[in-house]
């Protein structure tokens, strides 16, 4: 059984931290967390149906929050240490996926305003504009749509209120999942609102100066993410190491620097497994981390290739959320439930 999100959400809110520590037990709480994020971006309102769009001023609210209640926040590489020497003190690290260009233009100066360290994973096929992104097509019509008809579905969808547009966004977002939302679906779905891919790619992805510059701040570490973003899983082994040492190869020799960490694309566990995390260390990766919510204990250490991390997504946007996650609670009733959500 799954549960609905909305429920998961509203439970959770309600429990806030505190209780979810009655309900769970601080067992959960391990000793730090690995948060992850995509875009972040200025407008609140606009953004907050989009789950791989987070707001920098809830951004900043997190980071305030973490250092208020005496958590470091650290690289990943001091996480592996504390995990190593079961620090007693907690710590909590940042990861943005993929490689948005608001990562230098928004994110970046509100690391830099709180002096806390980040790793952003970056894919090859964001900065060369080879990405598939019908993900951010569907996004950017919704957005910009009060209805939207989709013939593929043979569906008429209503999308002028926040909440008809995190409903529609899901509810497209799974028909491709499916299956019955194809690709000629979606590109007749996309000429008809006059969205093209390449241009939203353009907008949205880094160019290569653009990830030299955030490269160069000393907050930030790069990390790999394939070449092509593909659910690593469904690859030959062989294949599956390729995708990982390519876009290795390549950002190492942008950056003129060792790539260590990996993030796994999309890293639910349809897409990424044991398999894929003996190939990550082959890959020569000395940590990776899926997109499994839970904390990081010491056992950890011993499986560096299959790190949880906690999401910090735009319909997340609560702090009471996040500390549901952080008090392990949402951890363990995905592990009980199965995960509420589709994230990218
Ligand atoms: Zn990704």
């Amino acid at each position: 059984m799954r549960l609905p999100f909305t429920i998961f959400r509203q439970a959770a809110i309600a429990m806030g931290a505190t209780r979810a520590d009655r309900l769970v037990g601080r067992r959960y709480r391990g000793l730090g967390a690995i948060f992850i994020l995509h875009s972040v971006v200025d407008d609140r309102q606009e953004h907050l149906f989009d789950p791989l769009r987070t707001g920098a001023r809830f951004l900043d609210a997190v980071i305030r929050q973490v250092r208020a209640e005496g958590t470091d926040i650290v690289t990943l590489d001091e996480a592996m240490a504390r995990l190593a020497s079961r620090s007693a003190r907690r710590f909590a690290c940042f990861t943005l996926d993929d490689g948005y260009k608001d990562n230098l233009t928004v994110a970046l100066p509100i690391f830099e305003q709180h002096a806390a360290p980040f790793t952003l994973f970056v894919t090859t096929c964001f900065l060369e504009r080879s990405a598939n992104n019908w993900w951010s097509g569907l996004a950017e019509a919704v957005k910009q749509s009060d209805a939207l008809e989709v013939p593929a579905l043979g569906r008429h969808y209503v999308t002028a209120t926040l909440g008809e547009k995190v409903a529609t966004y899901r509810e497209l977002v799974a028909e491709v999942e499916r299956g019955r939302l194809t690709d000629a679906g979606l590109a007749a779905l996309f000429a008809a609102c006059r969205i093209s891919l390449p241009r939203i790619m353009d907008r949205d992805a880094l160019d290569e100066s653009e990830l030299r510059k955030l490269a160069a701040s000393p907050l930030v570490e790069i990390g790999g993410h394939t070449v092509s973003h593909p659910q690593l899983s469904r690859l030959e082994p062989g294949e599956a190491l390729r995708e990982m040492t390519e876009n290795k190869r390549w950002l190492e020799g942008l950056l003129d620097r060792p790539v260590r960490h990996f993030a796994y694309p999309f890293g639910d566990p349809a897409s990424c497994g044991a398999r894929e995390a003996v190939i990550a260390r082959a890959a020569g990766f000395q940590t990776a981390v899926t997109t499994r919510i839970g904390n990081l204990f010491p056992e950890h250490r011993d499986n560096p290739t299959a790190l949880p991390r906690l999401r910090l997504f735009s319909e997340r946007e609560c702090l009471r959320l996040v500390e549901f996650q952080r008090s392990g609670a949402a951890g363990a009733l995905m592990t009980r439930f199965g995960d509420p959500v589709t994230t990218m």
